[in-house]
């Protein structure tokens, strides 16, 4: 299979070389040219199998310059060791026709984790694959998952380096902590004083520079990338859809051949792309609920066909969705327009220029087929938390929240009652404060000790705290360096010592 670029501009390329590079040259994103579908009988046989054969089974459909030794090597290593423990992406049942799809229980305790743990394995056969002897160096700015997701796996991989670059004041306190303890001599983490999209346009600046990039190059360094414009970790996301059907039929939840909803919390509109793949591969999918919190750009966008990124920017309780450029949405047009580069290439502009684009009516009536949009504000979002753990006694975390109650918007104007897998992308301990705040107000404290407060609600919801984030509480710190957002780019040459 070959992968060619949304804006059309570039030579087709094979799928270790759109991992090592995660950028096509025309500034498109990687897609691949045509999907493979799977039958009914295979996508159920996934039922017995462990998630990392169903994983390899996936992805040997994507990366066909690897070999199925090759993937089963990486999924083995990922999903069957002491980071998932076998618990990649359990199916709770939580009533009769909801299923929440818990895609945290990976190191980092969110659902980047899925596929940032497998991107440093795929990378380093791409580099064997491609015979580039450079050492790949992974830039990261951070509103707080992505970077501690990056830093755990790419920690201690040859011929890789990570420099993370967080907001000072941007990120929560456990978020902070998990990156500022970051293991491993291939790692930096740097505090930069000003906000995410100034950490995010120093990283784009850069990138951009010509001359540190030529620099780079000669020094024996190359840049990649870990965010979802990256191919690599787009494809790790479409196995637990079918996971989840797999798991669903297992129970008895549905009958094989069913066709069910997805209801996916929505931010870069990365993992909802993964979802439509595999409606593309035939996977029985009636609708993806797209559900945005405030910044609900997408939601209006799926409703109206306008995408304007001209407007407020809100700080939400579910942070990881505070986006206002989706930038897999790109891969999406390109899908639905029928391959059509010259007019994604055109959007793209007039977003970039304008801040605005319009996909009209006609495209419009296709993606509503697929997707429905709606968003959730901050009060349905703790009131949701609130309700969901009174009735049903299990524990969303905000960003879980906007997508469940988004699913119950959808039946409300839909009347469709069909099964719907709610994904659930964050543990509830690790946005305790909002969830403290939902189910016990009277207790919570903005000032709390964080760990006295992970006592707390796990003592309300008899739930154990995870692991790796009680442990955070006695981990030295080991990153220090606080820097201006003017010095990004030196401190970059400091850190590779060029
Ligand atoms: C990143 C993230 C999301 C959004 O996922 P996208 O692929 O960007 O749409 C949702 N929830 C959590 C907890 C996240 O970390």
């Amino acid at each position: 299979m070959l992968y060619t670029s949304t804006r059309g501009k570039t030579e087709k390329v094979c799928s270790a070389h759109a991992i090592t590079r995660g950028l096509a040259d025309d500034g498109g994103l990687f897609v691949p040219q045509k999907l493979t579908t799977l039958t009914l009988s295979e996508i159920i046989a996934m039922s017995d199998m462990p998630y990392a054969e169903r994983a390899a089974k996936i992805l040997s459909l994507f990366l066909t310059d690897y070999t199925m030794d090759e993937l089963q090597q990486c999924t083995h290593a990922v999903y069957c060791g002491d980071k998932f423990q076998d618990n990649t992406a359990p199916l709770k049942q939580v009533n009769d026709k909801t299923g929440v799809l818990e895609l945290w229980h990976g190191p980092t305790s969110a659902f980047k984790d899925v596929a940032l743990q497998l991107l440093p394995h795929l990378l380093l056969k791409a580099l064997e694959k491609t015979g580039e002897q450079h050492n790949i160096v992974i830039l990261v700015a951070t509103s707080g998952d992505t970077g501690k997701a990056a830093l755990e796996g790419f920690a201690g991989v040859k011929g890789t380096r990570v420099i993370v670059f967080y907001p000072d004041e941007g990120v929560s306190e456990i978020q902070k902590r998990q990156m500022i303890t970051q293991v491993g001599d291939n790692v930096s983490v740097i505090a930069v004083k000003g906000n995410f999209d100034d950490a995010q346009s120093g990283v784009k600046e850069i990138l951009a520079d010509r001359e540190l990039v030529e620099k780079l190059e000669e020094k024996g360094f190359s840049f990649s990338s870990a965010n979802s414009i990256n191919w690599g970790r787009l494809i790790p996301q479409v196995v637990y859809y079918f996971s989840a059907y797999a798991d669903a039929v297992k129970a008895g939840c549905i009958n094989p051949g069913d066709e069910i909803n997805f209801s996916v919390p929505t931010g870069n509109f990365g993992d909802i792309l993964a979802g439509y793949y595999a409606k593309c591969m035939g996977l029985p999918v009636h609708k993806l609920i797209c559900a945005s919190n405030t910044n609900n750009v997408l939601s209006v966008f799926l409703n109206t066909g306008k995408y304007d990124r001209r407007r407020d920017f809100y700080k939400t309780i579910s942070p990881s969705m505070d986006i206002l450029i989706s930038s897999n949405l790109e891969r999406l047009l390109y899908q639905i327009t029928d391959e059509d580069a010259a007019k994604v290439a055109a959007w793209m502009k007039e977003l970039r220029d304008e801040g605005f684009y319009d996909v009209g009516s006609k495209l419009l009536g296709k993606i509503q087929k697929a997707f429905f949009g709606t968003w959730v504000d901050e009060f349905e979002t703790k009131e949701t938390i609130c309700k969901v753990f009174r009735d049903k006694n299990y524990l969303l975390d905000p960003h879980t929240a906007v997508a469940w109650r988004a699913c119950e918007k959808y039946r409300l104007v839909s009347s469709d009652e069909r099964y719907c897998v709610v994904l659930s992308t964050a543990s509830p301990f690790k946005f305790y404060g909002s969830v403290l705040e939902a189910i016990k107000p009277e207790l919570y404290r903005q000032e709390m000790d964080p760990f006295e407060a992970l006592e707390l609600l796990a003592g309300l919801s008899s739930t154990t705290i995870p692991q790796q984030l009680r442990e955070l509480k006695e981990a030295p710190v080991r990153h220090k360096l606080k820097i201006e957002k003017q010095a990004m780019k030196d401190s970059v040459a400091k850190t590779l010592k060029i």
